[in-house]
């Protein structure tokens, strides 16, 4: 038993420190990535359903890597939210969305922008004052931007969360819940909060109109939302027949491959020029 035990040992220990090093080469990457400036925004396009007009675009960070290429975030967030590299990575994507929204609304073209924020950043004590520096630093129009946060950055303790939105929203910015749905959705919460818009999330939308509990959780949220004088913006959609079912539901807004991947900065003023926009 002794042998086993010691070979099980054997066996486990160096698993363990391979992926600890691959961790940690993974981290000390990222981290001179951010630093060598790897980093780049792609914006994707949301238009509102009642007039086709595309009134903002969300911001969305993707890694430039020399050799291996475009790395999706999904690749890395989850990694820099561990390790607490995405407070400075989040620094970088809120002063670069900053100064593509005033870059923008100089050329004339007037876009909301919406930025991801994590629960490690928004729990920061000096969050709100960050948010304003950047904003001031770079010219951006605070109504034009918004901040989207997840339900895990809802899970504080109420007053002092909702004192945090209340000071965010002083700032004239506005604040969205992403991911709409998949998380611990307390809802009775959402109307003592200054949130003022709800994504839902692409897992509801990508089966509509066919999928039954699908369509129902999309038209609960959309009913509920006006009801609470929320705005929807539908996330993921890709197609006519998602897009008809929430017109007729009278969902605000949607993003998704149906209207445009995301873009790089130059990508999408090509793109709105040439709807003339
Ligand atoms: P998200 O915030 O839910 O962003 C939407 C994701 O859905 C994006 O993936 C977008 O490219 C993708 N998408 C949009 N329309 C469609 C569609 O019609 N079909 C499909 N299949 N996908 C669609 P992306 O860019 O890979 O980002 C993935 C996630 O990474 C984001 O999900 C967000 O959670 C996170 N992320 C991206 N940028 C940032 C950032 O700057 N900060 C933080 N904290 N997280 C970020
Ligand atoms: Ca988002
Ligand atoms: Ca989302
Ligand atoms: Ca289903």
């Amino acid at each position: 038993a002794k042998q086993a035990g010691r070979n099980n040992f054997q066996f486990f220990v160096p698993e363990m420190n391979q992926r600890a090093m691959v961790r940690l080469q993974m981290e000390s990457a990222l981290r001179r990535a951010i630093e060598r400036g790897e980093m780049i925004l792609h914006y994707q396009p949301q238009m509102e359903l009642s007039n086709g007009h595309i009134s903002g675009c969300e911001a969305l960070v993707r890694w430039q890597d020399p050799v291996k290429g475009m790395i999706p975030p999904m690749d890395f967030i989850p990694l820099a939210e561990e390790s607490g590299l995405i407070l400075p990575l989040g620094d970088w994507v809120m002063r670069e969305a900053c100064l593509q929204q005033a870059r923008w609304a100089a050329e004339g073209i007037h876009l909301s922008m919406a930025i991801n924020i994590s629960a490690l950043q928004f729990q920061q004590a000096d969050f709100v004052e960050k948010v304003a520096r950047i904003i001031s630093e770079t010219g951006a129009n605070p109504r034009e931007i918004e901040l989207e946060i997840t339900e895990s950055a809802l899970l504080a303790s109420t007053d002092e969360l909702v004192a945090q939105l209340e000071r965010v929203r002083a700032l004239g910015v506005t604040l969205a819940l992403d991911d709409f749905g998949t998380g611990y959705s307390c809802l009775a919460y959402l109307k003592r909060l200054p949130i003022e818009r709800l994504k839902i999330d692409r897992s509801f939308v990508k089966d509509l109109p066919g999928d039954a509990e699908d369509a129902a959780i999309a038209s609960a949220t959309l009913s509920m939302a006006r009801d609470l004088g929320m705005d929807v913006v539908a996330e993921g959609v890709e197609n006519q027949a998602q897009c008809d079912y929430l017109i007729e539901r009278r969902c605000r807004s949607i993003q998704g491959y149906f209207i445009s991947k995301p873009l790089s900065a130059d990508a999408l003023t090509a793109w709105l020029r040439a709807r003339g926009l």
